[in-house]
């Protein structure tokens, strides 16, 4: 154990090659909370916690050797010798001091992160890291820690009344656990965690959780079995009180949750092997194994407990930080004080009572201090996330990126905006939601096809409301509307139009002697015929059995007299082929009005059928113009 600065130049050989070797295995600890927090979280924030924790991370080991260092362990008041010892003189001592206590503040700042998850913003992590690694972590260890190098250390009066923390149990853990609670009650808790809205938020891989507690405890053989900085005759100790205190919590964890639920419950028994962990770490150098053994079995109760509390009080902490670093750091710190090896006279109460007083003031100033300085800066500077990032996620929200689900669910939702139906769904093949886009793009078709045989249907509709079914030319009601439109225009311009009422002669003798089948080809027939007389600006239609219409537009009727009279005389010269057998030949009677400014549409239709009247009347075969005057006669 390092009690003077001079002793870091004894860290040589064995000495060195351990330290170093638990200097490597620290950073399993960074990889272990990754994995762990990764696994917990939803997928759409599994890249925004692993980015906070490397930048975390880099940013606070970077920080911490160049000031926290200094402020945590330095002569205050001959600090650039100091300094220029530590960086100039590369002794291998002092490097590894500096790496291994660097990393341990990393450590602090990254166990910061799984209370914030999902809702903090890249910048608010990085404050919490620099407030953290600069003032609040230095600051506190300072006062525990601070005459490891110089005993007559000004402010290090917790070390002075002999406060026991070997590996951190509260100088990482307890400080760590303490912001991570002020960070989340400053954020709030997650969209959704708690209230009326409440819904599960699941994790996305439980096994990668676990796979991180493992690298965790990789990681914490090199944070308790480092942190002598020597290769000593204790150091087996420290390993083997690791590894008891480690699986005491996952045992007893594993039976809480068997007899509180009947179930093992994986979060709580991978924060209980968490929690044992923490709690040996106050003391894993002076712990008896059975020690260890009962730190990390009652410490194995706290995830459980602690997350029904924190669910009352409706603080959100991510991924069960505090029950953790915080509860499990106290826990570890009290029971050092109560199996310390006692000195000379120094009586248990008082041991006891000093780690009491070391707990309360990590306490007091980590809280106390992260909560002000957060909340103020809460403030101005939003820490958390807005509510769209936190629903979109943040991989998306603070990092850009993209993901097969999220291809999917923009282009569903576009859909559903814009109603594009007809853009079928692409996402990156060979994935899990190209399948469901596979399926999705499927009931798309099958919705076109609907949608465009009922749009078919509708155009058939409306023409049939405008047309007759049989011959296809404009129907009564479509022709009626015609006329009134076009009235209004005739009015406005002074103009005329004229309206010729055509019946077929003798109509019904066909459909009596050769059946009504042939009628109809006898009513096509005629229609084909006249179709190639009505010009654009004409209108055509059936308005009877066997009476048609045609209206010429912006022309008297004297003037159509001559085309008239070429219709009924091709009608009648047209012979109708019903088949090789049947010939028939047809005639029609016309009567002819004009629509004018001064008549109605009721008035020149009732006229142009008394002209049919009276050219029926005068034999067939004729037109009758209306003013009396007959212009062909047969
Ligand atoms: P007129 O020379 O006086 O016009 O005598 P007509 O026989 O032509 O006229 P009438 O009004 O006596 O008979 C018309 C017939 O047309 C009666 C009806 O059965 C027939 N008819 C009406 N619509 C259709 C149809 O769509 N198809 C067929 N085949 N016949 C029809
Ligand atoms: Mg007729
Ligand atoms: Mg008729």
């Amino acid at each position: 154990m390092i009690e003077s600065f001079a002793q870091l130049s004894e860290i040589q050989g064995s000495h060195l090659v351990w330290t170093l070797l638990c200097i490597c295995l620290l950073i399993f600890m960074q990889l272990g909370f990754s994995c762990y927090e990764v696994g917990l979280v939803r997928e759409k924030n599994n890249i925004h916690v692993v980015m906070k924790n490397c930048m975390g991370f880099c940013i606070s080991m970077l920080l911490f050797t160049f000031f926290g260092i200094v402020i945590m362990f330095g002569p205050l008041g001959s600090m650039g010798a100091y300094l220029h010892s530590i960086w100039f003189e590369n002794e291998p001592g002092e490097l590894v001091f500096i790496m291994f206590h660097s990393i341990l503040c990393a450590t602090t700042v990254t166990l910061i992160s799984g209370a914030v998850v999902e809702r903090m913003r890249v910048r608010g992590y990085l404050t919490i890291a620099i407030l953290t690694s600069v003032f609040i972590y230095p600051v506190f260890g300072r006062l525990a820690w601070g005459d490891k190098l110089f005993s007559d250390n000004p402010y290090a009066w917790l070390g002075a009344l002999n406060f026991y923390d070997f590996a951190g149990a509260t100088v990482v853990h307890s400080v760590g656990g303490w912001v991570a609670l002020a960070a989340s009650l400053v954020v709030g808790p997650r969209l959704g965690r708690f209230g009326t809205d409440r819904q599960p938020i699941r994790p996305s891989s439980l096994p990668m959780s676990s796979i991180g507690v493992f690298l965790l405890w990789i990681g914490w053989l090199g944070f308790n079995g480092g942190s002598q900085l020597f290769l000593t005759s204790t150091t087996p100790l420290i390993l083997f009180n690791t590894f008891l205190s480690g699986l005491a919590g996952v045992i007893s964890a594993m039976l809480l949750s068997y007899r509180r639920y009947q179930q093992t419950r994986v979060i709580h028994v991978m924060n209980g092997g968490l929690c044992g962990l923490v709690a040996t770490t106050g003391g894993a150098d002076i712990f008896m194994p059975w020690h260890a053994l009962v730190a990390g079995a009652i410490a194995g109760v706290f995830p459980s407990t602690f997350q029904s509390w924190f669910k009352k009080l409706e603080i959100d902490d991510g991924i069960g930080v505090i029950p953790v670093h915080l509860v499990s750091g106290i826990w570890g710190t009290l029971l050092v004080g109560m199996v310390i090896p006692l000195e000379g006279d120094a009586s248990r109460i008082n041991a006891i009572c000093i780690q009491c007083l070391g707990i309360f003031t990590a306490g007091v100033f980590a809280f106390g201090a992260a909560y002000s300085l957060l909340s103020l800066i809460n403030r101005y500077r939003p820490l958390r996330v807005p509510k769209s990032g936190e629903v979109i996620g943040l991989n998306v929200w603070a990092h850009g990126s993209s993901t097969a689900m999220l291809d999917l669910i923009n282009q569903m939702s576009a859909q559903a905006e814009l109603g594009m139906f007809n853009h079928r769904i692409v996402v990156e093949p060979h994935t899990q939601e190209h399948h469901i886009a596979t399926f999705y793009n499927s009931v798309l078709d099958k919705f076109n096809d609907l949608e465009r045989s009922r749009e078919q249907d509708l155009k058939k509709a409306v023409w049939l409301a405008e047309h007759d079914a049989l011959t296809g030319v404009r129907n009564r009601r479509s022709i009626t509307q015609l006329l009134t439109k076009e009235k209004q225009r005739i009015d406005r311009n002074d103009q005329v139009a004229t309206i010729a009422i055509m019946d077929i002669d003798h109509f019904k003798n066909i459909n009596d002697t050769h059946g009504h089948e042939v009628g109809d080809i006898a009513l096509k027939s005629f229609t084909d015929m006249i179709k190639p007389h009505v010009r654009n600006t004409d209108y055509f239609g059936r308005i009877g059995g066997e009476e048609f219409i045609l209206i010429i537009m912006e022309t008297p009727a004297e003037q159509v007299i001559e085309r008239l009279e070429m219709i009924k005389q091709q009608v009648e010269q047209t012979p109708i082929l019903i088949d090789e057998h049947i010939t028939i030949s047809i005639t029609i009677s016309i009567g002819v009005s004009e629509l004018k400014q001064t008549t109605s549409v009721e008035k020149v239709l009732r006229e142009a059928d008394k002209c049919l009247y009276k050219a029926k009347k005068n034999g067939r075969n004729q037109i009758k113009i209306h003013e009396e005057k007959i212009f062909a006669e047969h």
